[in-house]
């Protein structure tokens, strides 16, 4: 190759590289902003445990409540860091329980146990039961009269995204939009905002129409619910604290996790997510979770 071609290569080459920065590195990701008087809660996360310490306890120990949601059925996230882990792991002198076996304060940040069951060809979160975690369920039915017998409440995740044969998609037929209506009317609240529906393909494959028509479902149909937001954070510590809800800081210190149920319950949050604005991880991080086979 002469210096000419190889000149040219080069330009093209990095031309190619840069674009394709841009392109996967297309959000911010920052944690959200703190309100005075509010608590910022991503209820529905799922950081790894196989970080160093210091590190789980910059992202958890910073302002906002992380729900460490505990998922049962896939075998790829058996490092999903649970509530009990996060309180065995980090520093004792760092980390206070408020809500015995439910919350605790953690550095100036929350921790709170949760978790996201599998029920038929949804996804639950719960939140607030007793006892030892859920197994998974043939129908949304079971899983939420199960829950709710516990003392728990149950949230329908991104709504419109249900299983599939490989992994979650979009409805394709009136019965599978059916089973989306019948699910909302059987939980305590949905799911409109989660950060990882990202815009993969503009105009091709664009997973934000899965917020879009979870918020024009809530809209129409089911207006008592508020809507929530969650990161859904996949493995890496950068997602946690994306996307949320804002809860009465008061509500939560004086009654720890019940605080956080009745809020929601009575529709008494702020939703931070919207599917045209925002916020969601970015197309590099999209890539690197489904690289390590941890989507759905
Ligand atoms: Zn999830």
């Amino acid at each position: 190759m002469n210096r000419r071609k190889f000149l040219k290569r080069a330009v093209i080459g990095t031309a190619v590289l840069a674009s394709s920065y841009v392109y996967l590195d297309n959000e911010e990701m920052q944690q959200a902003l703190v309100l005075p008087g509010k608590i910022f809660c991503d209820l529905h996360s799922h950081p790894s445990r196989n970080y160093p310490i210091e590190d789980l306890m910059e992202t958890l120990g910073s302002p906002g409540l992380t729900g460490l949601a505990l998922k049962c059925w896939t075998e790829n996230e058996r490092d999903i860091l649970t509530y009990e882990q996060a309180l065995d792991l980090l520093p004792l002198s760092q980390v206070t329980e408020i809500d015995k076996g439910k919350v605790a304060r953690c550095g100036q940040g929350y921790i709170a146990r949760t978790q996201e069951v599998l029920a038929g060809r949804h996804h639950l979160l719960a939140l607030g039961w007793e006892g030892g975690y859920f197994p998974s369920y043939q129908t949304i039915k079971e899983a939420v009269d199960d829950i709710h017998a516990r003392g728990g409440i149950a949230i329908l995740n991104h709504p419109f995204a249900i299983t599939g044969k490989r992994m979650l998609r979009l409805p394709k037929t009136q019965g599978e939009l059916d089973l989306i209506r019948e699910a909302c009317t059987l939980v305590d609240e949905m799911e409109t905002h989660n950060a990882f529906c990202v815009n993969i393909l503009p105009y091709a494959l664009d997973f934000r129409e899965m917020n879009k028509n979870a918020e024009d479902l809530r809209q129409r149909e089911f207006p008592h619910f508020r809507g929530v937001a969650s990161s859904d954070c996949h493995h890496y510590l950068d997602q946690v604290k994306l996307a949320g809800i804002y809860i009465d800081k008061d509500a939560i210190e004086t009654k720890g996790m019940k605080g956080i149920t009745e809020a929601i319950r009575g529709g008494n949050f702020i939703r931070f997510g919207d599917a045209q604005r925002g916020p969601y991880v970015s197309r590099y991080n999209l890539l690197k979770v489904a690289l390590r086979g941890i989507l759905g």
